[in-house]
């Protein structure tokens, strides 16, 4: 079935300013991210865009059809935000300049929408990854329930952010059920595996996240890396890594969707009704509640 779709990457080689986040409220001149201004920076090497047609896989883990990253190249993904940890990340790669993919969560979507728009605001992807981080082949999950868990991602993500995000998804825990897999495939969302796993959960120490990298890349030579922006030990040791990549020789490799995601308004509508109780009124607090004594 993917096979009709051999065509997926345009790689263009400059940020031309179409990308559907960059009318977000960026700090650049054109409304996109700032300039970067750190001559010594990593950088970004060059910018691929990818037509999600048909829902091509990518990550060497599970998808091989679509071997697009040169030796050396590096594409940084970031999983599980946006977090309380998340802008440290942004930090990093900002001072690196850097561009990443982030796989956000939903629920953590709505929990942090203003952490959010700092990361579209930065010029990064935006892609999801479940409502609720949810296992889609654990037992008793049904495909409807578990298409709501993508679909209740997408809607919320895009809700938080008041714009479309990226057709990019990553399954929890890497677990691919087929039939979602062509189920994104109607919806023609690509699907983002892995060739490097940091495991950057189980570490404690930010130079065990650093040198898990680092060792794979190696032995790989080039790849998509799977961090977590949620993990403490990865925002700390975010700085180290960008450094041993720019000092490896590595080259980092930024990646957008053509196109945007729409959402599907009966999932929106579900969102919206479990989000609050129907009540008429919609004053702030301030007006609401005031100080008497
Ligand atoms: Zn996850």
């Amino acid at each position: 079935m993917r096979g009709l779709f051999a065509c997926v990457l345009l790689v263009t080689g400059t940020i031309a300013g179409s990308s559907a986040f960059a009318q977000s409220s960026g700090t650049g001149p054109a409304g996109g991210p700032a300039k970067c201004d750190n001559p010594n920076a990593l950088g970004v090497a060059r910018t691929v865009e990818i037509d999600t047609t048909g829902g091509p896989g990518f990550g060497f883990e599970h998808f091989k059809q679509h071997d697009f990253l040169r030796n050396n190249e590096v594409l940084l993904t970031f999983d599980d935000g946006p977090w309380t940890t998340t802008p440290a990340v942004l930090k990093a790669l900002a001072d690196q300049c850097v561009k990443a993919t982030f796989f956000v969560i939903g629920k953590h979507s709505t929990y942090y929408p203003e952490i959010l728009k700092q990361v579209a605001a930065a010029g990064h992807t935006i892609g999801t990854h479940t409502w609720g981080h949810v296992d889609l082949t654990k037992k008793g999950m049904t495909v409807e329930h578990a298409k709501e868990e993508i679909e209740k991602g997408i809607s919320a993500a895009s809700l938080s952010l008041g714009a479309p995000v990226a057709p990019f998804f990553r399954f929890v825990s890497l677990k691919h059920p087929p039939e979602l897999v062509t189920y994104l495939g109607e919806r023609n969302i690509a699907i983002f595996s892995t060739d490097m796993d940091s495991f950057d959960f189980k570490a404690r120490k930010p130079e065990q996240v650093v040198n898990a990298v680092m060792n794979k890349l190696k032995k790989h030579g080039k790849g998509i890396v799977l961090m977590h922006d949620f993990q403490h030990a990865t925002a700390e040791g975010l700085p180290d890594l960008l450094a041993q990549l720019k000092a490896g020789g590595y080259k980092v490799v930024h990646m957008r969707a053509k196109g945007t995601v729409k959402t599907i308004a009966q999932y929106d509508e579900m969102l919206k009704k479990e989000a609050k109780l129907p009540t008429l009124d919609q004053r702030p607090t301030a007006n609401v509640v005031r100080d008497v004594e």
